[in-house]
């Protein structure tokens, strides 16, 4: 074998933080052992700098700016030149176990005291170079050793959690602390168990790598020599069952399928409490009644939780196929003209008929597809089915209505969303005066350049845009006259009342009074009896929609609404 050099014909690639004189001094003293240095300054510029050098060893200083130097490994783990490349991380003395960790997971080959000595920081990277050219190594990022350093107290254990829900705090992330335990307290959680840990978890992160606000995911030992794996900015709660099923496959087929007894207990915060000690426990109890049920199963420590969190998987997992089960159906609810009580519109209401389930309301299912980003595909096949749906009723001779087709957050950020309904349009031959978009308040308060860019470039096309529960979200009056929109639709909950309830009346008469000052259409929804309509005639509302007139239906039952030509 070829032994690996640490000589003028090394290079290396060196990443200091937190500023310049910091990068230079490491690089001096590497310099020392006779290699070629480049020292850059953060993240970005060691990314380029990577792509370009192509170095034989990388060392990462975990100094670097938040958590950065991890994430650093990562991507450069994830590039496929990044894979055998020694990744050697810098620690200051007294570094953090949580740090070793999440370094490990991330790929590290090595840790190094920033301090230590020009001859032992020589020593170490000769080292790292064998390992890296040793063929029997195998892929560093993957099979990590057994060697690495886990928390491995309760003490480091705590620290980790705490760390973790220490960084969500104020924001609306989870923590999440999973405790494995064997079905039986025989069974030795030896290091090769460990390293199968390791491995589940080092997947799960790969293919989260995929999802944005990917979590943070660390491996720990308790004092009992326990594993606990602590996950924290989690957006969603059932993330964690995720990350838990993960690790048993995982686990399970390196086990040779047998998916005995491995237990997980879950506790998340800030649910099943706020600090270290009480999720620690809950975690616990939750894992021995998950070996107690004998199904060697998942459990969470809130009941309810644990309910809620598998109705939301099962039915995430089979929304991925409804699409292509053609599971999904669109219905549609007519617009009438308040004045005439003719129909001037229909709006397109997505139905999933749930083959054990059954109908699976909307409000359940676009929130939970919104948060996996299956929305934009939904969206897009709804927004094809309307405007088809609407082109097939001009065809068969009836008169044009407008049809509408709600847009969610997602879709309304989607680069190409122009482009997007362009191409249906042309698709289904549908002039855009047919088609209206409708976005919600809130929607519209992000990113205010963008969406006055966007909501723009639809008018421009000639499609008529609405904004749909008007009144819940918090626009800004003065904003709202810089939208190029046509339509408000007062939120069904200012209407359930207006004749009762004086605050709803009060509302739903300003957003009147807006609208026509604005000059655009006022359209209440929700409209279920006759004394509703009425109160809204006076108030001079331009259009109703609701149960009173019709439900959504489908295309079929809709089409009695509709005048010949
Ligand atoms: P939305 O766009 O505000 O739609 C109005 C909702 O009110 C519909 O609920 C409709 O069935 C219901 N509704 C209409 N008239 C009445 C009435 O008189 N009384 C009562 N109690 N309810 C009435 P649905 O179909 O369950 O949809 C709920 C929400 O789901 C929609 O609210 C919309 O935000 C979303 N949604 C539905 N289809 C789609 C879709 O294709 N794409 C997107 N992004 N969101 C959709
Ligand atoms: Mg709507
Ligand atoms: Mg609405």
């Amino acid at each position: 074998m070829n032994r690996p050099t640490l000589d003028a014909t090394t290079r290396l690639l060196l990443v200091a933080a937190p500023d310049a004189p910091a990068a230079r001094g490491i690089a001096r003293s590497l310099e020392e052992t006779g290699c070629r240095v480049q020292a850059v300054e953060d993240s970005r510029a060691a990314l380029d700098a990577f792509r370009h050098a192509a170095p034989d060893l990388v060392l990462i200083d975990l100094a670097l700016a938040d958590g950065s130097a991890v994430d650093l490994c990562r991507a450069l783990r994830a590039r496929p030149e990044g894979r055998r490349t020694p990744i050697l991380m810098l620690h200051a003395a007294d570094g953090s176990a949580a740090d070793f960790a999440e370094a490990c997971l991330a790929g590290a080959t090595e840790f190094l005291e920033a301090t230590g000595a020009g001859a032992l920081i020589g020593h170490r990277l000769r080292t790292a170079l064998e390992l890296a050219a040793d063929p029997g190594g195998g892929d560093v990022a993957r099979a990590p050793s057994p060697a690495q350093p886990l928390p491995h107290d309760t003490e480091s254990v705590q620290e980790v959690v705490f760390s973790a829900i220490d960084r969500t705090r104020g924001t609306d992330r989870h923590v999440a602390v999973l405790l494995v335990l064997l079905g039986d307290d025989e069974v030795e959680l030896d290091e090769s168990f460990e390293a199968h840990l390791q491995n589940a978890l080092q997947a799960y992160v790969d293919r989260e790598r995929l999802t944005p606000g990917r979590a943070r995911v660390r491996l720990c030992r308790d004092d009992e020599g326990r594993f606990v794996i602590v996950a924290g900015d989690l957006t969603r709660i059932h993330d964690a069952a995720k990350l838990g099923r993960a690790v048993q496959d995982h686990v399970a087929d390196a086990r040779g399928g047998d998916r005995s007894g491995l237990c997980i207990g879950v506790a998340t915060s800030p649910e099943d409490g706020k600090d270290a000690n009480a999720l620690l426990s809950a975690a616990e109890v939750a894992a021995r009644r998950a070996r107690e049920d004998g199904t060697g199963g998942l459990q969470f420590r809130n009941s309810s939780t644990n309910q809620w969190v598998f109705e939301r998987l099962t039915l995430e997992r089979s929304l991925e196929q409804a699409v292509e089960n053609g599971e999904l159906r669109v219905f549609y609810q007519p617009k009438v003209d308040i004045q005439s009580r003719q129909v001037v519109g229909m709006e397109a209401l997505v139905r999933w008929q749930h083959p054990e389930l059954g109908m699976v309301s909307p409000a359940q299912f676009i929130p939970l597809a919104e948060e996996s980003g299956q929305i934009v595909q939904i969206g897009q096949w709804v927004l094809e089915e309307a405007c088809r749906q609407c082109q097939a009723w001009i065809d068969e001779g009836y008169e044009p209505v407008r049809m509408a087709v709600n847009l969610s957050p997602m879709q309304f950020r989607q680069p190409d969303l122009l482009q997007v309904v362009r191409d249906t349009l042309r698709r289904t031959k549908l002039d855009p005066r047919h088609l209206e978009l409708e976005v919600t308040e809130s929607m519209l308060m992000q990113d205010l350049h963008q969406t006055i860019d966007t909501l723009r470039q639809l008018k421009d096309e000639g499609i008529y845009l609405s904004i749909d529960d008007f009144g819940t979200g918090y626009s800004s009056l003065s904003y709202l006259k810089g939208f190029p929109i046509d339509a408000l639709k007062i939120d069904r909950s200012f209407v359930r009342e207006i004749t009762q309830n004086s605050d709803d009346a009060a509302i739903a008469t300003s957003i009147i009074l807006l609208g026509q000052n604005l000059n655009l259409k006022v359209i209440a929804e929700g409209v279920e009896t006759e004394s509703q309509l009425s109160f809204l005639r006076i108030l001079q509302c331009d259009e109703i929609q609701g149960y009173l007139f019709s439900p959504p239906v489908p295309a079929e039952d809709v089409e009695t609404f509709l005048d010949r030509r």
